[in-house]
């Protein structure tokens, strides 16, 4: 049996060995160096387009919890990166170059494997759509097709979101504008000077350097606040800031701004910054941001960008095992799907390869746990979400363990549970 893979990224190549070592044929199209995308710079299979970090190594953070989830199923992109890693702290970090010819080296020892270099536009039955953030345009034009143009979005114009538990909530309180919308949202009161000192330091702060093609469009699909903040200083008041409609109870008068915060997800653990989609360097964020008083502690679950990124709206386009819906044979993996960063993308791979083997075999699905990393963020992006947008991997995506006070050991046991549960899975999907 041949599976076609679009896209050989880090999606692309985790699912091509995965299917190969299950004894597929696969055929992987990669349109360089034929057609470029605007940010890769080789024919690589593999490029690292940005950092060459793979980031934490540690097992007690979120990426390194992923990582220890990656080696238990044995993630060639993982392996490969060890053995070219350079020093970088407590970070995974590679030779780049040395990496991409390692993972192309191990594709092509397989002889089931066909590398075939063109811009690949046909989605027919057992397909892998793993084309990411840079999907060449007829390929967009096609999934747009089967998913419908209003499900399939270009661009991350994204506020940051925040943990519930950070947030001080002596500096905040639950209302709805004009009484509208009940405890809906969650407002953060400043009065005029701490206004005016957070207005001054959004529009001094450090930002991003966007690409080229990523300006314009960008800009007129939603303006960042600093943008805003620098065209005057009640910009923000008369904006997103509005305190209209509002009273904070513990003053009984309208504050002089108000930020609104939204719950992100049903249980109300994450909320996103309303309005708040910036451009801004992730420390400027924290620094910044953190000028709010009730932000002051602000543990940060995904910052804010503005960039070019292809992705499906996925709660609506793909089911529980990342096929599409209409159509169960044909799979998204990698950033195009909606998961955000160079391992979550391996890792959608590795785990669409998984899925489209129990599903050609007739077997059932078994759903990765949702207490494991990935199994938490596969979770959050295939359920109903209003105002989707990708997601990397988080403890507070995963379901609450209750009664650990010390922030550190409750790390090590959503990190020590995953790590069980994730065990526990291989075992199942072994032994099924
Ligand atoms: C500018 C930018 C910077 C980023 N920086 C980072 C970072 O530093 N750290 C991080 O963790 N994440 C980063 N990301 C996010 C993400 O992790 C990476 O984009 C990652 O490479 C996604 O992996 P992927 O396999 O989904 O896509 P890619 O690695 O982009 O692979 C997709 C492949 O599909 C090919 N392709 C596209 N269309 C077709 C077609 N029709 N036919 C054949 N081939 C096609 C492309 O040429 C490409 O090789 C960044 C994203 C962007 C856009």
């Amino acid at each position: 049996m041949t599976i076609k893979i679009i896209g050989g990224g880090l999606a692309g190549c985790e699912c091509a060995y995965q299917l190969l070592k299950r004894g597929y044929s696969v055929e992987l199209y990669e349109m360089r160096p034929i057609k470029q995308t605007p940010i890769h710079k080789t024919n690589k299979l593999c490029e690292l387009v940005c950092s060459n970090s793979l980031k934490s190594n540690d097992p007690i953070t979120a990426q390194g919890a992923l990582k220890k989830e990656m080696e238990l199923l044995d993630s060639l992109i993982l392996n490969q990166a060890k053995e070219c890693s350079v020093p970088a702290g407590g970070a995974l970090a590679v030779d780049r170059d040395e990496f991409a010819e390692r993972v192309q080296t191990r594709l092509t020892s397989f002889p089931d494997f066909h590398l075939i270099r063109e811009e690949h536009t046909e989605i027919d039955d057992w397909t892998v759509i793993a084309a990411g953030p840079l999907a060449s345009d007829n390929l967009t034009k096609k999934i747009a097709e089967l998913t419908g143009s209003d499900e399939l979005h270009f661009y991350d114009a994204v506020a940051p979101i925040i943990t519930s538990e950070s947030i001080d909530m002596d500096h905040a309180f639950f209302a709805g504008r004009y009484g509208k919308g009940g405890e809906d949202y969650l407002n953060l009161p400043l009065n005029k000077e701490e206004y005016e000192s957070f207005v001054t330091e959004l529009k001094n702060a450090e930002k991003v350097i966007l690409h080229e093609f990523e300006k314009g469009e960008v800009f007129e699909a939603c303006m960042p606040v600093e943008v805003m903040a620098g065209r005057g200083d009640d910009a923000l008041r008369f904006g997103p800031l509005r305190p209209v409609g509002l009273t904070d109870p513990k003053t009984g008068k309208r504050p002089y701004a108000v930020v609104q915060l939204r719950k992100e997800d049903a249980s109300g653990r994450l909320y996103n910054l309303v309005g708040f989609q910036t451009n801004l360097k992730f420390s400027e964020q924290k620094r910044v941001f953190g000028l709010i008083p009730a932000l002051k502690e602000a543990e940060f679950v995904r910052y804010g960008v503005m960039h070019r990124n292809t992705f499906i709206n996925a709660p609506k386009v793909i089911n529980a095992d990342f096929s599409l819906v209409g159509n169960e044979k044909v799979f998204f993996a990698g950033q195009i799907s909606g998961v955000e960063g160079y391992m979550e993308s391996a890792m959608c791979g590795l785990i669409v390869a998984i899925n489209l083997d129990r599903k050609y075999r007739n077997k059932t699905f078994i759903a990765m746990p949702e207490t494991t990393l990935f199994g938490g963020l596969m979770k959050y992006v295939t359920s109903p979400n209003m105002n989707f947008q990708p997601m990397h991997v988080g403890f507070p995506l995963l379901p609450v363990i209750e009664g650990i006070r010390d922030k550190q050991k409750r790390k090590e046991a959503y990190a020590g549970r995953a790590l069980t549960d994730m065990e526990q899975y291989v075992e199942t999907i072994t032994r099924l």
